[in-house]
């Protein structure tokens, strides 16, 4: 796809929010990439206009029936003032591999790319520099095709907007309640768990509101099929450090692969840190725990980088995680990986993209 960006300059910039307000996701920058795409003439009309509503029809397919993605990714600024990508190939590829399940066509992931790293340039200033802070980076597409028959539609759009974020911690990482929910499923064999499609998310609230409303802050999935091995915290991937040894549940087609994941387990593995990938139930996890061999649990996505594990209560037991401190590995591969998103450390992957 070797088509040009056409940019079309707002009148007036908005002004850039508090930086200590900043939150997640509630402002956005000043411009989006937006792309068409229909059948008859792939994907088309590139290009950055002013951030702003869109206008679809009552019938466009994505109200009804959900042929909807997503990417979620960041801007670090580095302590030099420039602004650089974590990455950013991964999510190209689970963009494209989530549109292969949703039946939407594929996208030139370098093409895109290149129109993402136009779009952090034009905003380059809206790339907070506090502590923890990063401008978030929403790619979507949606079923723009107006008609209600069931079928993939012909009509497709892709827009691109960010949003400057604070920091997912204030001072230091803050290990969180977890609750082992066995009732409600997150994610089905042969469904659309690995892959980011919004119903995804749609289908977790009502799990999630009920953990929040007994005190919880997130849920340990369960596998659909005999609600017994653990797959995902929140929308985290989640790791459990047993007897030395690093345990993260093995990528079986309902667990998304996160960026973060794979990172940490490239991370340790450098670090000559052991650690496998495995089915794991939540059963062995507690075993653990009574063997006193439980020593960290931790979940990792690009929205906190990672996130220690308090305490976990699954049928009806609560078990506490080294004394709800932050372990050392939890701190040890936070500090790792943000250094490297920031330019603080070397980036002896080449993780990194200006
Ligand atoms: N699982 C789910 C369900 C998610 O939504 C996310 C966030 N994208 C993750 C795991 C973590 O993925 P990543 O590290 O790529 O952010």
């Amino acid at each position: 796809m070797t088509q040009e960006i056409t940019f079309i300059q707002r009148e007036q910039l908005k002004a850039k929010p508090d930086p200590a307000s900043l939150g997640f996701g509630k402002y956005f920058t000043d411009y989006m990439f937006v792309m068409d795409y229909h059948t008859d003439n792939g994907w088309h009309n590139a290009r950055i206009v002013p951030y702003g509503p869109l206008t679809l029809d009552p019938s466009s397919m994505v109200f009804h029936y959900g042929q909807a993605i997503f990417e979620g990714m960041k801007a670090y600024k580095t302590p030099d003032g420039e602004v650089q990508l974590f990455r950013p190939d991964k999510n190209m590829k689970r963009l494209n591999d989530s549109c292969d399940r949703l039946c939407i066509p594929q996208i030139d992931g370098e093409f895109l790319l290149k129109a993402i790293k136009q779009l952090v340039t034009v905003e380059k200033d809206w790339v907070p520099e506090g502590a923890g802070q990063s401008l978030y980076i929403r790619p979507f597409i949606y079923a723009s095709e107006a008609g209600l028959g069931v079928h993939p539609a012909h009509q497709y759009t892709l827009l691109v907007i960010m949003s400057p974020s604070g920091a997912y911690y204030g001072d230091q990482l803050n290990p969180v309640n977890i609750y082992v929910e066995e009732h409600y499923v997150r994610a089905v064999l042969g469904g659309v768990g690995h892959v980011k499609t919004s119903g995804n998310y749609a289908a977790s609230l009502k799990a999630q509101e009920k953990a929040e409303a007994n005190g919880y802050a997130q849920i340990l999935w369960l596998d659909a099929k005999e609600n017994k091995y653990v797959e995902e915290v929140g929308s985290m991937n989640i790791f459990f450090k047993i007897n030395g040894e690093v345990v993260t549940p093995k990528l079986n087609g309902s667990i998304l692969p996160g960026v973060t994941r794979d990172s940490v387990i490239q991370i340790l593995k450098h670090w000559g840190e052991p650690v496998r990938e495995e089915r794991i139930s939540i059963e062995e996890v507690f075993a653990a725990y009574e063997r006193g061999e439980l020593e960290e649990v931790f979940g990792a996505g690009t929205a906190a980088v990672i996130s220690p594990v308090g305490e976990l209560t699954w049928n009806g037991k609560t078990i506490v995680i080294n004394d709800r401190k932050i372990g050392q590995t939890s701190q040890r591969l936070y500090d790792g990986i943000t250094g490297i998103q920031l330019g603080k450390l070397e980036d002896p992957f080449n993780w990194t993209v200006k």
